[in-house]
């Protein structure tokens, strides 16, 4: 009976060689051997029982893992496609928070559509608000703890940084409207439950408004006694710079803006087989507890073998196919397929990969809770650790480590 380490070898090597006489060192040396490489009745490998091919087929490594996977990880893949829209007059929203994807303890994320002129209603809440506009343009307002309000239109490719408690507002404007993906810094944070102005302005006594207003009771007579959270408004009447002008304060402008557009990302990795783009506390200054890259692998490149050692990453994926691998103690290693729309996550420190499995660009987002932004290459750690010492730990050629990248290229082959 073929042991799997004995097939990976001879499909690694291909025609028999010299290699075989090493066979025994290669491959994943775990017992008893997983993957269908070591099926030996191709019957044990169907699924006669009950089945939705569509679903299944999307997720061709949960089919079949490769060898070198261990099974038993927590879920780490999910989906917006699968999450349920909450829609209004004006447009939607689907969110996945931890109850919905356990191990994401750190992050939720929405999918927030505003059709042209749809509002989300003047709102705030305890968590810090990130979000990547992914289609059109929308125009956020916001004032800080000073009084200083913002009012600004960003456009796909564009952040904003809402820190915890500070007031806001968008709208999707004309034509097309606008899509975005929001991050909380917090797993258990729902868009379904945020601090509405509608709800606590219904829920005060006439008397209590007018005089917190300076206004007579009547002004309240009409108010709206159900919130609005998304509605369906006008053109805006004023230009961004009319508006900018009506909301003005004394306090002035907040000195950082809320804002990031896409030409202000910051390239710090980019070789032939695609680039990483940064957006951290250093670059968008006011991000202070949601670190992000955009990450563009070209087809037939890889995200490197990596971890982040200060935070949980919470990536989503905007275009192209790929595959995740991540690597947890135990051994655990589990591999999922990732098409625009879904979420991962990997966990602080676990080592992971990203292949692009298509013929186009694979784009996907990197979301931190973190001040800054922070990884490790395993191909830097092994060129810049004593080469004897790797030799020996890994049984590998000493004369072959001068040929590891040793610059952290990221994107590989580089
Ligand atoms: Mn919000
Ligand atoms: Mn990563």
């Amino acid at each position: 009976m073929l042991s799997r380490r004995n097939i990976l070898a001879t499909a690694a090597v291909g025609a028999v060689s010299a290699a075989t006489a090493r066979a025994a060192d290669f491959g994943n040396p775990d017992q008893p051997p997983e993957g269908a490489v070591n099926v030996t009745n191709p019957k044990a490998l169907t699924d006669p029982g009950p089945q939705d091919p569509g679903l299944a087929g999307n997720e061709a490594a949960f089919q079949n893992p490769p060898a070198t996977d261990v099974n038993g990880m927590s879920q780490f893949w999910t989906s917006f496609n699968l999450a349920p829209k909450r829609i209004q007059n004006g447009g939607w929203a689907r969110q996945i928070t931890v109850d919905d994807f356990k191990i994401s303890s750190t992050i939720a994320g929405v999918n927030m559509r505003l059709g042209p002129n749809g509002v989300r209603e003047l709102h705030w809440h305890q968590q810090a608000e990130w979000a990547v506009v992914t289609a059109g343009v929308c125009r956020i307002t916001i004032l800080d703890q000073l009084g200083r309000p913002q009012v600004a239109d960003v456009a796909e490719g564009g952040l904003w940084y809402f820190p915890a408690g500070f007031p806001h507002s968008l709208q999707g404007l004309g034509p097309d409207g606008t899509e975005f993906v929001i991050a909380f810094d917090n797993g258990e944070s729902s868009e379904f439950n945020t601090l509405l102005v509608t709800d606590w302005i219904a829920h005060t006594p006439p008397e209590v408004l007018a005089k917190n207003f300076g206004l007579p009771e009547e002004a309240f007579k009409n108010i709206p006694v159900h919130n609005r959270w998304i509605y369906q408004s006008n053109t805006p009447a004023l230009s961004l710079a009319e508006v900018e002008a009506q909301m003005a304060s004394a306090a002035g402008k907040p000195p950082n803006p809320f804002v990031f557009y896409s030409d202000q990302f910051k390239t710090i990795h980019e070789t032939k087989s695609g680039s990483v783009r940064l957006a951290d506390s250093t670059n968008f200054l006011v991000s202070k507890t949601i670190a992000a890259t955009v990450v563009t692998i070209k087809p037939g490149g890889m995200r490197e073998m990596h971890w982040h050692p200060n935070a949980d990453e919470w990536n989503y994926w905007l275009k192209g196919e790929g595959r995740v691998t991540v690597f947890n103690t135990g051994p655990e290693a589990m591999t999922a397929n990732f098409h625009p729309g879904d979420v991962g996550y990997v966990k602080k420190a676990f080592g992971h990969y990203v292949e692009n499995t298509g013929d186009t660009d694979l784009v996907y987002m990197e979301v931190f809770k973190a001040d800054r932004f922070e990884e490790i290459g395993l191909s830097d750690w092994l060129a810049h650790s004593p080469k004897d010492m790797v030799a020996e730990t890994l049984n590998i050629d000493l004369s072959l480590l001068s040929q590891i990248p040793n610059d952290n290229p990221a994107l590989v082959p580089a």
